[in-house]
């Protein structure tokens, strides 16, 4: 009886795609028609500034199992996937890229993982096409540091990635401004289970992320997961203390014996590597401080401009908002 059987649903993030929304629903579609199973797909356009929500209206004309959700403007990739997330329906919740860098032919795999108990499957990356070896190299590095400091471990993850009814419930209990989607959707547990996935190389467009929207995803990221960094200050500022003590000590004791101190190299070494770990320091404290402004001021984490597709009315008004506090 089709009433009683799982609905699956794919969550897409849209931003500036152009045809590649079509290309993405018709793959999804074939997929979806071998499995035979039921399913919808929720393309949440993250303020797109080509046609890319006129196609998904369109998509979503022809196929009633496709909705769309249009943010206000642009969010960001994290946001779009929560609003996604806050608008599945499906008894298990697909997030991928709607650049088909996501291999969609992973999916049947993660539905049987899914079927044999796992409540959330990654597709871990065996292959990373088109980075550079800085760019890779950087990655590896924040994911090895990041898998260190927080236990939740991240190398060669990817945000594609099925979520169980219970998981995604549980993941939108979680009451951040700023989501970390791999980190959060592996903090919060539940029995996991992962597929190995090529990689694609993206079909159409280039990659949204800019050096700087990445440094700000691992900051967010970082900061959201552990205070470790404040720590660390810490701990340097100690061992600085340690060192100003025996620098301190044998500079006071050539000066009693008449000796003459090293004169302005020392003092603008030590001036130079004091000034930038104050800095650095600074910094440090002043994205924790940015954080707990950004939460405090507790605004929604996405605005909804329009909706389209089947239920397209029925979902809540503001979605995003978070219900356990007022907005201020
Ligand atoms: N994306 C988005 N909002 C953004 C940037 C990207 O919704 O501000 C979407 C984009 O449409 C794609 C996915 O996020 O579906 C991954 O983006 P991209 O391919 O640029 O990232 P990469 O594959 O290089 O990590
Ligand atoms: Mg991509």
């Amino acid at each position: 009886m089709a009433g009683t059987e799982p609905l699956i649903s794919v969550v897409a993030p849209v931003f500036d795609e152009g045809e590649g929304v079509d290309r993405f629903v018709r793959r999804l579609t074939e997929v979806f028609a071998i499995l035979g199973v039921r399913h919808e797909l929720v393309l949440v356009d993250d303020g797109s500034r080509d046609d890319s929500w006129r196609r998904v209206v369109d998509q979503a004309g022809h196929d009633p199992r496709v909705r769309g959700v249009r943010l206000s403007r642009n969010f960001g990739k994290e946001a779009a996937m929560l609003a996604g997330l806050e608008h599945a329906a499906g008894d298990a919740v697909i997030m991928i890229d709607a650049d088909l860098q996501h291999p969609p032919a992973a999916i049947p795999e993660m539905l049987r993982r899914w079927r044999a108990g796992a409540h959330v499957v990654e597709a871990v990356k065996r292959n990373r096409p088109g980075q550079s070896v800085p760019a890779r190299l950087a990655a590896r590095l924040f994911n090895a540091g990041f898998t260190r400091l927080t236990t939740v471990e991240l190398v060669n993850a990817t945000d594609f990635r099925l979520l169980s009814r219970p998981a995604v419930d549980a993941l939108l209990r979680l009451p951040e401004h700023s989501t970390f989607f791999r980190g959060t959707s592996s903090w919060i547990g539940f029995s996991r289970d992962t597929v190995e996935v090529e990689i694609d190389h993206r079909q159409g467009g280039a990659s949204r992320w800019t050096f700087g929207g990445l440094c700000r995803l691992a900051v967010n990221g970082l900061t959201s997961f552990t205070s470790a960094p404040l720590h660390l200050v810490t701990l340097v500022g100690v061992g600085f203390a340690g060192f100003a003590v025996v620098l301190g000590v044998q500079t006071l004791v050539r000066w009693l014996r008449g000796g003459s101190v090293a004169g302005f190299p020392t003092v603008i070494l030590v001036l130079l590597v004091m000034g930038t770990f104050i800095l650095l320091g600074l910094g440090v404290i002043g994205e924790y401080l940015a954080r707990i402004h950004e939460e405090v001021r507790g605004r929604p984490r996405y605005l909804v401009q329009e909706r389209t597709g089947a239920g397209a009315e029925q979902v809540s008004p503001v979605p995003g908002q978070r219900a356990d506090r007022a907005p201020h």
